[in-house]
């Protein structure tokens, strides 16, 4: 074939991956075709809860509305992004963002085939495209609908690896100029990428000193990779860049080559480059620091950390399938990739991949995604190599050459089967139905952009999206000190949530305020307690039940309580069952949910211990037995409006059953659960109207408007 035959060849193969990616990506949207709750405005949502985020952004951008301390990722890569193709493309903005992931992600396949195709091995990047695409962690994060970084997260590195294979193997000067904008595009769109960028340049700069010391490009090449990667704005990195690469396509000025590279690395230096490398490694070395509060009141609260449950070992099969998707195939794709690089040396350019890949072993789940490429690779290889040999098997040329087309494709089947199976078991639901979005953007038209809706952090992002409003605490901002006062609100009595929200809200706004002054920002818990006169913050929260004098009020708060947060409900109160002053766990309340029962005469059996007996009245919890205080039966009745049922039984006792009708479900409850601001007014809806007025009540989410 000459070249232009071997162009229009990758570029159809390109075409025929990237179709296959898409095809794939389709058969959620097959699966759910009819399922109304999945869509809203004629399109179906997302399914990340962080895609929210960048979609906030970029639905200010379209707006053009610019708000103080709303939170909204305005100068965001993802945001701008998405802003940009919503100003060029005819379609609605959820339709884009529903899309945009699977069309990105699937550009997977470009920088695969690019490199197949330079190493006379189209046929290998071809399928190692339609693994890539395919494969479990890397489907899952670019999936139809799952709008986050993650679709263009490995498609960047990829295009890196491949700019840099070109490179090292023709020595042609516009690889330095590709090189250089890929790096400065990635670390726009993902400011984390350092790492990945660093053990690039590392890997070039061992491959330039052991083999090909005296070649001036590989040292151009380390010049605009440093340059591209110092600690300057993005702008002045792309002009740096660019001036670098119209020095060095200049014949006389060749000689000042290590100059440029000495200056680079000084800029590199000097320019903080090198800072967030350090760090990190800070972070590795020492991992428990404690950090030493300078807080005039110095306070303790609940650890994220302590309810994630990624972090930690993940067993190797599930690491294997995640990245091949199965074990054996991953196995021989390491294989594949050891004789692939010793082959093709410039293939050890796959090493950070695979390398941040495997730190999935320790760091968790989400790293395996990195791998995906270069396993790929491998087993591709493996492969058509192995095809090779089956070939020579066989002496008549006719048959050998059907054994062999016949063993690539069963085999590539065969590679490609459970990770198509996956796809069509992976069933992962919208992050919100249809009904909930209805109320959050009834509840737009009600408050206003600078009111703020307290809720439980895992609706912050929608919340933010769909009602456009404030909120407290969100994906991305969830600390234990921020979620201590919507945990403590959510499970406290009403007059206390109700209290303490206007206290978070005014004062998050006046931190905000400070800091933009430079003053010193405290916890707001820590300050509000100072600002009554107290010093133990302990003492705050109880007065908080007596008259106590409340901050200005600036503007409307809303209570948004749904239906989704009652399987989460003992996580959130976690969150403010420890005293703040000591850190020490205080309470130990009781909360239990159960859909799943067994109703007889005598008994009702809740499962996992919890049995009430129905004669006696009593509760039986594991090895105790207690007195039930009273049942509660909620329903609704035809006119849609709640009705409650309160039996009392035992004026001693601990517990409540409440039966909800409308879910089929029973709550066990404590008494101090029961009292809770999000039991009160979600299941019973007996709001003290002191406090709190409906806004919204709808079987799958309440919200109240705080009256004070
Ligand atoms: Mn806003």
């Amino acid at each position: 074939m000459n070249s232009l035959h071997v162009k229009s060849y990758s570029v159809f193969l390109i075409f025929l991956a990237f179709v296959f990616s898409m095809a794939v990506r389709l058969i959620w949207v097959y699966q759910f075709s009819d399922y109304d709750a999945f869509i809203y405005a004629g399109q179906f949502m997302i399914n990340t809860n962080d895609g929210y985020y960048w979609a906030e952004g970029a639905r200010d951008l379209l707006s053009g509305t610019f708000q103080k301390n709303d939170l909204s990722p305005i100068t965001s890569a993802p945001a701008w992004l998405t802003y940009i193709f919503a100003k060029i493309l005819p379609t609605s903005f959820e339709t884009l963002i529903f899309y945009m992931p699977s069309l990105l992600g699937s550009l997977i396949v470009v920088p695969m085939i690019l490199i197949g195709q330079n190493l006379k091995l189209i046929e290998v990047g071809f399928l190692a495209s339609l693994l890539a695409s395919i494969a479990v962690s890397y489907y899952n994060r670019t999936m139809i609908g799952y709008y986050d970084t993650d679709m263009l997260n490995i498609v960047f590195p990829a295009f890196l690896m491949w700019s840099l294979i070109l490179g090292m193997r023709t020595k042609e000067e516009k690889y330095l100029l590709i090189t250089g904008l890929e790096i400065i595009a990635y670390r726009w769109w993902y400011p984390q990428s350092y790492s990945l960028e660093v053990s690039f340049f590392v890997l070039i700069l061992l491959y330039t000193i052991i083999y090909e010391r005296k070649n001036l490009f590989n040292y151009q090449l380390l010049s605009i990779m440093l340059l591209a990667m110092m600690g300057l704005d993005g702008l002045l990195r792309l002009v740096i860049v660019c001036c670098s690469y119209i020095v060095f396509r200049q014949e006389k000025w060749q000689r000042f080559t290590f100059f440029i590279l000495a200056g680079a690395l000084a800029l590199f230096f000097v320019t903080g480059g090198f800072t967030p490398i350090w760090y990190q490694l800070k972070g590795f070395v020492f991992k428990d620091a404690i950090e030493v509060s300078k807080d005039v009141l110095p306070l303790h609260f609940f650890s994220v950390m302590q309810t994630v449950r990624e972090a930690g070992q993940i067993p190797f099969t599930t690491f294997a399938e995640r990245i091949s998707g199965h074990t054996i195939t991953f196995v021989l794709s390491v294989v594949g990739y050891g004789f692939m690089a010793f082959n093709y040396r410039v293939m050890l350019l796959g090493l950070p991949l695979l390398g941040l890949g495997f730190l999935a072993l320790f760091g968790g789940l989400r790293f395996t995604i990195y791998a995906v490429p270069v396993c790929a690779f491998g087993i591709a290889y493996l492969l058509f190599t192995c095809s090779v040999y089956v070939q020579k098997l066989f002496i008549h040329q006719k048959l050998a050459q059907v054994v062999k087309s016949s063993f690539v494709i069963v085999s590539s089947l065969a590679i490609l089967y459970p990770n198509l199976l996956h796809v069509m078991d992976y069933r992962v639901p919208t992050v919100f139905n249809k009904t909930e979005v209805e109320s959050l953007v009834m509840l737009q038209s009600i408050a206003s952009r600078e009111d703020y809706v307290v809720a439980w952090w895992d609706y912050g992002y929608p919340i933010r999206y769909y009602s456009d409003v404030k909120t407290l605490i969100d994906g991305g901002k969830h600390g234990g000190d921020v979620n201590f006062p919507v945990s403590y609100a959510l499970t406290s009595p009403q007059d206390k949530a109700a209290k303490l929200a206007r206290f978070e809200v005014e004062y998050t706004e006046m931190a905000f305020a400070k800091a933009e002054q430079n003053e010193t920002v405290m916890n707001n818990t820590a300050q509000m307690t100072l600002d009554v006169g107290l010093k133990d913050a302990n003492d705050f929260l109880e007065v908080l039940s007596s008259d106590i004098r409340l901050p200005q009020k600036t503007r409307d708060i809303y209570f948004y309580l749904p239906y989704r947060m009652m399987g989460i409900f003992p996580t959130v109160a976690q969150f403010s069952n420890l005293d703040i002053m000591s850190g020490k766990t205080t309470r130990q309340p009781f909360f239990f949910q159960s859909n799943r029962f067994q109703d007889t005469p005598t008994e009702l059996n809740l499962g996992s211990g919890v049995v009430l007996n129905k004669t006696k009245g009593t509760l039986k919890i594991g090895q105790q037995e207690v007195p039930l205080k009273r049942f509660v039966k909620t329903g609704y009745r035809a006119d849609k409006k709640m009705m409650v049922e309160e039996n009392a039984m035992h004026a001693n006792g601990q517990m409540s059953v409440i039966y909800m009708q409308a879910y089929n479900s029973f709550l066990v409850l404590d008494e101090a659960m029961f009292d809770s601001s999000y039991i009160q007014l979600f299941v019973l809806e007996k709001y003290d109207e002191k406090w709190f007025e409906p806004i919204i009540l709808e079987p799958h989410a309440k919200v109240f408007k705080l009256k004070i």
